[in-house]
């Protein structure tokens, strides 16, 4: 589905990522773990097209299509879902519409007619019920006056809406209380099929209780320096990264 090659991004003339491999199957969920600071939200912003990075090496081949060609909004419309990428607050748009909005978008891009009303609602209903999200939020003003969880709660929600092929979630879980944190994992969790996959990007092995990985990557300084089963993940919350930290330092 993705395939990353020796990506290489900077922010201000400065080196960010320094040389990242990673391919993701569909079907597969990858965590991105590592410290603060290590680069893991600069790749999920890189990756949806955000402007302010300079890609200076490397590639990125999403479903055979070369990705640093198109703009965010066209990756969008590919399928590629970046969790946080629409957490602003929008007065007087409500969610629904926003979301029926974006679903038109993606489905004109592809050459489709917009969806039918009755479609759409039956989506709706079918996809708040997946995140438990409370039918008059589904409503509301885009995240106006929604406390962190509900906001957490409501991308998940977008997300399901918006069918993505790819998923980014980056950092889904800082600030969320544990009841949140599982109606997120589930949400996540029901969402995933053979088609579609996630890259979850984590600082805490903790949402990786509820969402299991198939491969765990830690970023370090802007590179991938080690890649392991779930199990790794558990190694990490038990050994910290300090001894990972080592490992590079012997490595530079
Ligand atoms: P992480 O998500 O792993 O904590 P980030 O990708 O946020 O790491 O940051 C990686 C490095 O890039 C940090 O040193 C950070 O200060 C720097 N950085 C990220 N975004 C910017 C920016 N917009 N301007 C300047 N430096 C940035
Ligand atoms: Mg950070
Ligand atoms: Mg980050």
């Amino acid at each position: 589905m993705i395939k990353i090659e020796n990506l290489h991004a900077s922010i201000d003339g400065q080196p960010i990522l320094k040389g990242i491999n990673l391919e993701v199957k569909p079907g597969e969920v990858h965590a991105i773990m590592g410290p603060n600071g290590s680069g893991k939200s600069t790749l999920a912003s890189v990756l949806a097209g955000r402007e302010e990075y300079e890609i200076t090496e490397g590639s990125v081949t999403f479903e055979g299509k070369d990705l640093l060609d198109l703009g965010a909004e066209d990756r969008a419309r590919e399928g590629i879902f970046l969790a946080f990428q629409y957490p602003v607050e929008i007065p007087g748009v409500s969610n629904i519409n926003f979301l029926k909005t974006a679903i038109n978008e993606i489905r004109k891009y592809r050459g489709e007619e917009p969806i039918p009303a009755k479609d759409f609602l039956k989506l709706v209903k079918e996809k708040s019920a997946l995140v438990e999200l409370d039918n008059s939020l589904a409503s509301r003003s885009v995240n106006e006056g929604f406390s962190g969880g509900e906001k957490k709660r409501n991308e998940i929600f977008q997300m399901a809406m918006l069918e993505p092929k790819l998923s980014i979630l980056d950092e889904t879980d800082s600030g969320l209380d544990i009841d949140a944190l599982r109606i997120v994992a589930n949400g996540v969790n029901k969402l995933k099929s053979a088609d579609n996959a996630s890259i979850v990007i984590t600082h805490y092995q903790r949402l990786l209780d509820y969402i299991v990985p198939d491969f765990v990557h830690v970023l370090y300084n802007g590179k991938i320096i080690k890649s392991g089963p779930k199990e790794l993940a558990l190694e990490l919350e038990e050994k910290g990264y300090d001894w990972l930290k080592k490992d590079q330092v012997i490595e530079a």
